[in-house]
């Protein structure tokens, strides 16, 4: 049995490989002591572990372990992942969404560190709770779904009113910029939240695309698991990313790219 870690700062992913089957599973990182108990009662002679808090579930382990930079890992685990799911790509970037946002120039041999921004799953679940108040991450994103961002978001289209604008219409002026055009609309949780996640969006959008831009390639994969029961946030990146002339990518399990890589590092 292969176990591979990937102790975040918000979720701990774990993946198990034993005789060709693969499993996928994520606790809370603050259920450490809980993980290691039960990781202890596993037959394996090594587990293999990367993510900001490896050391210190390292310590709680009474097997032999082996740390792996995460970045390195998720590339490694991410490139495992998109030839799995016949995704070709040969220089491309990508975006990882964790508690903050990571992004990544990447081939199939090699990845580079070349930004981040920090909004990301972190932001959504701490400024989600300032507007609601609202602390489960189910809730959160369940009703984030149900917004409308129409009376919130100013597009380009609100300000060219009757003209045609010199760039698309659908494209957003001012994330909160039309609140105040709108005050006799109800601002609901759901809408908050809903233009929450698209300036979160947006924002790792636009950072991304910009990257990809600078190192030339028109591919940008998206992974991480602050795409969790939020299809809203791949919404507002997938088609962000295509208006603005770029291709976005979506793996399957690419939240768990670092964990799964870390098993194949040596
Ligand atoms: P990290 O490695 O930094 O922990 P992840 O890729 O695991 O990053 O993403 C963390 C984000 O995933 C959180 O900030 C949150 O937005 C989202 N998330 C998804 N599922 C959950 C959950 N069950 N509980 C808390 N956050 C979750």
């Amino acid at each position: 049995m292969k176990i591979g870690i990937d102790a975040g700062g918000t979720l701990t992913k774990i993946v198990i490989e034993k005789e060709g089957e693969r499993s996928y599973q994520s606790r809370l990182t603050t259920e450490l002591d809980d993980i290691a108990v039960w990781l202890n009662q596993q037959d394996c002679d090594c587990i293999h572990l990367t993510g900001g808090n490896s050391k210190e579930l390292a310590k709680r382990l009474n097997c032999e372990t082996v740390s792996f930079v995460e970045f390195d890992a998720a590339h490694k685990g991410l490139e495992i992942l998109l030839k799995e799911q016949d995704i070709k790509l040969d220089t491309y970037i990508f975006t990882n969404v964790g508690t903050g946002t990571s992004i990544h120039l990447a081939n199939t041999h090699e990845q580079k560190r070349v930004g981040g921004i920090g909004t990301g799953g972190g932001m959504i679940q701490g400024l989600g709770y300032l507007l609601t108040h609202i602390k489960d991450y189910q809730k959160l994103t369940d009703l984030a779904q149900q917004g409308d961002r129409e009376c919130i978001d100013l597009k380009v289209k609100h300000i060219y009113k009757n003209s045609k604008p010199p760039i698309s219409g659908e494209l957003t002026a001012a994330n909160f910029g039309h609140v105040l055009h709108n005050l006799d609309c109800d601002f609901s949780d759901a809408d908050k939240l809903a233009s929450m996640v698209g300036v979160v969006g947006e924002s790792i959008t636009t950072v991304s695309i910009h990257n990809a831009r600078e190192f030339k390639t028109e591919d940008v994969v998206y992974i991480g698991s602050s795409f969790y029961n939020n299809p809203l946030l791949r919404e507002v990146i997938e088609n962000y990313t295509r208006l603005r002339g770029f291709n976005p990518h979506y793996v399957e399990n690419g939240a768990y790219s670092g964990a799964l890589g870390s098993i194949y590092l040596s």
